[in-house]
């Protein structure tokens, strides 16, 4: 009876696992240049959100990004409008999405004021998390410190990403095959679910022997039409392995997300190897990306369908 018990208590807390949903991007992730008119935009944007409500998800605005400009003022506030009236929140992921390794940290947080008129309008009230583009925090010890202490004085949180992947590369190659491969956009939905499973079950060892344990996890997608198509098999895949979906807010109380970030350098991490870094643990290397994709995106012919 008592190891029934046991069993049990272990099959709960399996089932509890914890994830953010953050979308990057938006208003669109760039995977398709021929349908970012207000309509198409917006017809993307409703087949992502649907599956969403519900989840807390939050999406990073880049107002200033060529999709943003060519909806107009107003048509990104009636793209914003949709994510707040499915009840998801909005996040700042600057201006026009910089690189704070090619710029100069002024011109960098003078970008992520800029985007804040837009998000203030939308929302009410300022926006309360970052997403830094590319995921780079800085390359050097004074970029990285200039720009937290910046992110400090305005009042900003961080929004880390744990579970990071290569959606953009899937999305860039599912764009081209829409328009002349139903079949292989079809495979290229099922690849995506089944990679993502892969670098679910990665962060999730990678986090437990990092930390010492489960905490909520925060995945990285970006605004496009693959995640638009794909994301109800997605969210299958989260559940099946226990996942509940919570805020960024709650997600961030647990004290994993206290532990210090060591990594000073070029690359977007994972937080989960900036934790490893500063506990001097030895680098884990993610999962590839599948061949097939990796020889769309680099414009070679897909092998024949096995
Ligand atoms: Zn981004």
């Amino acid at each position: 009876m008592k190891r029934l018990l046991i069993l049990l208590a272990f099959t709960v807390s399996a089932q509890t696992r914890q994830v953010v949903i953050t979308i990057d991007d938006l208003p669109r992730g760039g995977d398709n240049p021929s349908a970012n008119d207000l309509a198409g935009v917006r017809a993307m944007t409703e087949k992502l959100l649907q599956p969403l409500r519900g989840t807390q998800a939050i999406g990073f605005v880049n107002p200033g990004s060529d999709t943003a400009l060519g909806l107009g003022e107003a048509g990104l506030q009636s793209i914003l409008k949709q994510w707040l009236d499915h009840g998801l929140d909005l996040g700042n992921h600057t201006h026009t999405h910089p690189n704070i390794n090619q710029v100069a940290l002024a011109e960098y947080t003078a970008d992520i004021l800029r985007a804040e008129p837009a998000l203030t309008k939308a929302r009410g009230r300022r926006p309360v998390y970052f997403r830094h583009p590319f995921l780079h925090t800085g390359q050097d010890e004074a970029a990285r410190a200039g720009l937290a202490d910046f992110l400090r004085s305005h009042n900003y949180q961080v929004a880390p990403v744990t579970i990071d992947n290569s959606d953009w590369m899937f999305a860039r190659v599912y764009a081209n095959a829409l328009r002349k491969d139903a079949a292989l956009a079809k495979r290229i939905q099922r690849t995506y679910v089944e990679y993502m499973e892969t670098m679910f079950a990665f962060f999730e060892t990678r986090g437990a022997e990092v930390t010492g344990g489960d905490f909520p996890q925060i995945l990285l997608l970006h605004a496009n039409q693959l995640n638009a198509d794909t994301l109800p098999e997605l969210l299958a895949m989260m559940r099946r392995r226990g996942y509940q979906f919570v805020s960024l807010e709650t997600a961030l109380r647990h004290p994993a997300y206290a532990l210090s970030d060591g990594y000073t350098g070029p690359w977007g991490l994972s937080w989960i190897h900036r934790w490893a870094k500063a506990k001097a643990l030895p680098t884990a290397g993610e999962p590839a990306e599948p061949k097939e994709i990796l020889d769309l995106y680099r414009g070679r012919a897909a092998a024949p369908p096995r």
